[in-house]
């Protein structure tokens, strides 16, 4: 068990305990020792729990402890599931409310008897929740505001999360006798950022009837739903919804690729092929009428008179034509990253070293690391007063000096501020390698308002990435009111990099901007805004997303080599536009 599931875990109890009106005092506890765990940050507790390092922690009793030490043996909480089967579900519900937490919860419940996502909308509609202390109209307007979210998302969550419990399922299937085959389909497998349930298909050697109704009665299904020819719809009790389609293996090949969709490409592509082909359920048919044996689907895409088309770029937008001229792009893979350029250290909000990011860097095999750290405006991240940026440049001098095949580069992530200037003084500016300029406050602005700080900070000599550009958190906030298209001109014109942020919340660019950005010639940067260790391993999913977005190895800032970066950032602060599109 590693320390950030199990902090998840402490701080679920503490919720409970509060939500269910238990003593505050044992909650805090519990987010206490949370806290402590989240501070180690490590893959494996157990040997932390057996040496009685984890038992010395600051803020870990003798309760708490006993918690952790199940989870590291079981890798359950006996006292969770308790809570979890005393709490109604409705409470539990609640607290995916965004802004409402475990005590305004209990708050609610004590004040209104509200028990249940449907009562807080009403007692928010009818005006009594704006009776309760601490909420008011504009906190009423939140919590529908949040509601509304909720409503939306569903069961959505984001890449990461369903990558992983998609490669759980597809273990579970793959081990199943009657499996010949099974691979991952849908929108998991085109690379979408947030996904809604997760798409197995599965070639059977018998009876994929039988095989789905074996999954859909297995344990931890709270329902399924047959659907009929081998197709069952299942949630499981962790929330995970799965798609699970059973075919018999020589139909395996065409419905993968009709799962893994979308409609609108299936249908072009099929479309493009005229009358020669169609589809009959999983089948693919000739002009008489024959089914087609396809053996894997560069095959299928052959039939069909297209080039080979990437589950990433099939979104039905323009791949099909694409493919049909023989136009697809090379797109970057991570093996075309040669750095990293948004990152952050100890210096800042970071929790690992500038000596330790370097380190890990190049262990990932790449030339180079920018350590880019939270500048002084962004007080609450801890940013880097003027003598702090000093003592970081002399030690990442000091550390440069050890390498002969790696260099550590001098960023900074300033602030972007509410005029649009970006914070600190020239003179400051001019000491950095690059600068990386972003939006963390002041979210709230009107569009033509946002839309002119951001031009006026892209005019800017200085500037030479536009960090996280619409400030999105996905499933969580917005991005900020922006006009995209004129933010994308204007680098185009001025050669500022966008950034394409890593983070799985952000993800920002988005990537429906990206292929209309490179037609412009538009430089992207794919920033894993790491920070930690760890986090520099968001590049991959930063990558996928780039392809997604027709991105080729030409079009990525941090593709190139160390000094074409160094001069990017140099043209760009003498005024004139950095070289775009570097072919490789
Ligand atoms: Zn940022
Ligand atoms: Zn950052």
């Amino acid at each position: 068990m590693d320390s950030r599931s199990a902090a998840h875990v402490l701080t679920r109890i503490a919720a409970l305990i509060e939500i269910s009106g238990g003593n505050r005092y044992k909650a805090r506890a519990y987010e206490g020792a949370a806290q402590a765990l989240r501070a180690i940050d490590t893959d494996d507790l157990a040997p932390l729990v057996r040496s009685g390092e984890v038992a010395e922690l600051p803020g870990i009793g003798p309760a708490t402890l006993s918690v952790i030490r199940e989870l590291v043996e079981t890798g359950e909480s006996s006292y969770l599931e308790r809570l979890n089967a005393e709490v109604p579900e409705g409470l539990l519900e609640l607290l995916r409310v965004p802004t409402l937490g475990a005590a305004k919860i209990q708050q609610l419940h004590e004040a209104l008897d509200i028990r249940s996502l449907d009562d807080l909308e009403t007692a928010a509609r009818d005006g009594r929740l704006a009776t309760v202390k601490g909420f008011g109209p504009r906190g009423v307007d939140k919590v529908l505001k949040g509601i509304e979210r909720l409503r939306a998302s569903g069961s959505s969550r984001l890449l990461p999360a369903a990558l992983i419990e998609g490669a759980r399922v597809l273990a579970s299937v793959r081990s199943h006798p009657d499996v010949r085959r099974a691979e991952l389909a849908g929108s998991v497998r085109r690379h979408v950022e947030v996904v809604r349930d997760i798409d197995i298909v599965t070639g059977c050697d018998t009876q994929p009837d039988r095989v789905a109704a074996l999954f859909a009665s297995a344990p931890g299904v709270r329902r399924s739903t047959s659907k009929g020819g081998g197709r069952v719809l299942i949630s499981y009790v962790d929330g995970t919804c799965l798609d699970l389609q059973c075919v018999a293996d020589r139909d395996f090949v065409v419905a993968l690729w009709r799962a893994t969709g979308s409609e609108g490409h299936v249908a072009q592509a099929l479309a493009h092929a005229g009358g020669r082909l169609r589809l009959q359920e999983d089948s693919l048919l000739g002009a008489d009428g024959r089914a087609i044996e396809v053996a894997d689907e560069p095959a299928l895409y052959a039939m069909l008179g297209l080039a080979y088309v990437p589950p990433e770029l099939r979104e039905g937008t323009v791949e099909v034509d694409a493919a049909a001229r023989g136009e697809l792009p090379r797109l970057v893979t991570t093996d075309d990253i040669r750095g990293v350029l948004h990152c952050h250290s100890t210096y800042s909000d970071g929790k690992a070293t500038v000596a330790e990011m370097g380190a890990a860097a190049r262990a990932r095999g790449w030339r180079y690391i920018g350590i880019s750290d939270h500048s002084q405006a962004a007080f609450y991240a801890g940013g880097l007063k003027g003598d702090e940026v000093l003592a970081q440049h002399e030690e990442i001098d000091r550390l440069n000096d050890s390498f002969t095949d790696f260099r550590i580069l001098k960023g900074i992530e300033a602030d972007i501020l509410a005029d649009g200037r970006l914070d600190y003084d020239e003179d400051v500016l001019d000491r950095f390698d690059y600068v990386i300029g972003s939006v963390h406050s002041r979210f709230a602005m009107g569009e033509a308002q946002m839309t002119e700080r951001i031009l006026t900070a892209l005019d800017d000599p200085r500037l030479t990435i536009l960090a996280h550009p619409t400030g999105r958190l996905l499933l969580n906030r917005e991005p900020y009111a922006i006009d995209m298209a004129a933010v994308i001109d204007k680098a185009a014109e001025t050669g500022v990099a966008l950034e394409l942020n890593c983070d799985p919340h952000r993800l920002d660019i988005d990537w429906r901007y990206l292929h209309g950005a490179k037609e412009k010639g538009v430089t992207i940067e794919i920033g894993p805004d790491a920070h930690s260790v760890r986090g520099l391993d968001w590049v991959a999913l930063g990558v996928g997303m780039a392809r997604k977005g027709w991105i080729e190895a030409g079009d990525v800032l941090n593709a190139r080599e160390l000094d074409d970066v160094l001069e990017f950032a140099r043209r760009r602060r003498s005024g004139r536009v950095p070289a775009t599109r570097v072919r490789p």
